[in-house]
């Protein structure tokens, strides 16, 4: 079911700042995430005129901040992933953004107490042992499903660490792919002061871009590419670069004539990731520390996973997974619904009185957003090429780039943002007969 949830009300803290739309741009590119915001940048540093074309009234697609209570708060993406390959890391660290290397430890829960040192070391190998299994598993077995290598006897953390795994693949492990599993790289992570998708939005500023401008379909039967508005419009350029999440091209995007076998196969074979914030406002929460993920262990129900005291205020993430967001969504229940079943959980561990200053200030729902249809694309068991796939052209005037596409950083705005500009590097090269530098490094 879909649509305008409560996340799409929230005023970003950066507004979009546009320029105007070239007469007959060189290239279009479709939707101002990280992956079109790094597009846009790349073809205009090489020399090429570029439209976007934006759906929504801002830019950032599933990176927004806002501000709540005085404070700049992520309604989607947050960390920074993989740092070392991370683009938006090297970028912000030469444009001098404010970054903050994100902490290693974590909280341990168990039940109604905090976990002891012993207990905090037995649960971080249970998840070394799960991560060895899985990977030595995916370079040695059949695709399958990613649960099948893990290792059963975690003891007390098997429970913890399947969970945690789950949220973080946007699907139960029984439905993602073995193969794609550990593609991703997710160590020595950062945070930005101020959030991620304000810095997104900074990146944008001065793109020559139209928002509130949906694309229905692209005609590509001539020799360029026309791209189809809903308000009746066309815009007609050389090619062009599609950035719209994998599950909005399934129900709500037309090609014509239809894209080839294999683009259709791998577009057709993702599933759509589920990964919610609710965020909590809660001073007396009692996490200390800044930035640090707690893991709840014992009881009935626990939290899927959480993120505590961001960037040092009262702010903490409880995290919904496909199984917290599935129940809700049977139960027909709205972000109130969110918000009662977050309440009745750390009620469970924490005590309903320690709740007395808790307020939820907000609650996402990208799972019924038309733009986004869910939270990143997923690789079901037997489906692994499909990120590969998606990296190839169509006759040469359309490229797909975005979360959907990137190998080792997968359902991150960092890999969307490399996606990105490798697509933008491949149109270049091919409008202009050169060859992209060989790094996909960008300058500040
Ligand atoms: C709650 C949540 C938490 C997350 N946490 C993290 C995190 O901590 N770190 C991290 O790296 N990643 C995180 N992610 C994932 C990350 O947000 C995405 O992987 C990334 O932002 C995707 O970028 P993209 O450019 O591929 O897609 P998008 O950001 O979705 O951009 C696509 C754009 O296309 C537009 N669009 C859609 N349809 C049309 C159309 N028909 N016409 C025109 N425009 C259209 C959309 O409005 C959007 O602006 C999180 C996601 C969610 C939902």
């Amino acid at each position: 079911m879909l649509f305008v949830p409560e996340h799409a009300r929230f005023r970003p803290t950066v507004a979009p700042r546009v320029a105007p739309l070239p007469p007959s741009p060189d290239v279009i590119v479709i939707g101002a995430g990280a992956a079109g915001i790094a597009s846009a940048r790349r073809l205009i540093e090489r020399g090429l005129t570029v439209a976007v074309l934006e759906a929504r009234n801002r830019v950032g697609g599933r990176a927004v901040t806002t501000r709540l209570r005085g404070h700049a708060i992520d309604l989607g993406a947050h960390w920074l992933h993989a740092g070392p390959i991370n683009p938006l890391v090297a970028l912000g660290k030469a444009r001098g953004e404010p970054l903050r290397r994100a902490a290693q430890g974590e909280h341990l829960w168990i039940g109604r107490r905090p976990g002891r040192a012993a207990e905090e070391a037995a649960f971080s190998r249970a998840f070394d042992v799960a991560d060895r299994a899985i990977t030595h598993a995916a370079s040695r077995s059949e695709d399958g499903p990613a649960s099948q290598a893990l290792p059963r006897h975690l003891g007390p953390w098997g429970e913890r660490v399947a969970r945690v795994h789950s949220l973080v693949s946007g699907r139960p492990l029984d439905e993602v792919s073995l193969h794609d599993w550990p593609s991703l790289e997710y160590g020595d992570n950062f945070f930005i002061t101020g959030g991620y998708g304000a810095y997104l939005a900074r990146l944008a500023l001065g793109l020559p871009l139209r928002l509130g401008c949906p694309v229905t379909g692209l005609d590509w039967s001539g020799p360029g590419v026309r791209v189809q508005l809903a308000d009746g419009g066309q815009i007609a350029a050389r090619a062009a670069i599609v950035t719209v999440p994998v599950p909005v091209l399934q129900a709500a995007f037309h090609f014509d004539p239809p894209l080839p076998n294999r683009a259709r196969d791998a577009i057709g074979g993702f599933l759509s990731g589920l990964y919610e914030h609710v965020v909590l406002h809660w001073p007396s929460a009692p996490f200390r520390g800044r930035d640090r993920l707690a893991s709840v262990v014992g009881g009935r129900r626990k939290p899927p996973g959480m993120l505590t005291r961001i960037d040092g205020t009262p702010f903490h993430y409880f995290e919904l997974d496909t199984a917290f967001a599935r129940a809700l969504d049977a139960a027909g229940a709205g972000p109130d619904g969110a918000r009662r079943l977050a309440r009745a959980v750390l009620a469970e561990h924490f005590g309903r009185r320690s709740l007395a200053d808790l307020a939820i200030p907000a609650v996402t729902a990208w799972r019924h957003d038309p733009w986004s249809r869910g939270s990143w694309a997923v690789v079901p068991p037997g489906h692994a090429a499909a990120r590969t796939m998606l990296q190839e052209p169509v006759g040469e005037r359309i490229w797909f780039a975005g979360e959907a596409n990137s190998r080792a950083q997968w359902g991150t705005a960092g890999g969307a943002y490399e996606e990105g500009l490798r697509a933008a590097d491949r149109v270049t090269d091919t409008l202009t007969g050169t060859s992209a530098p060989t790094d996909l490094r960008e300058s500040a």
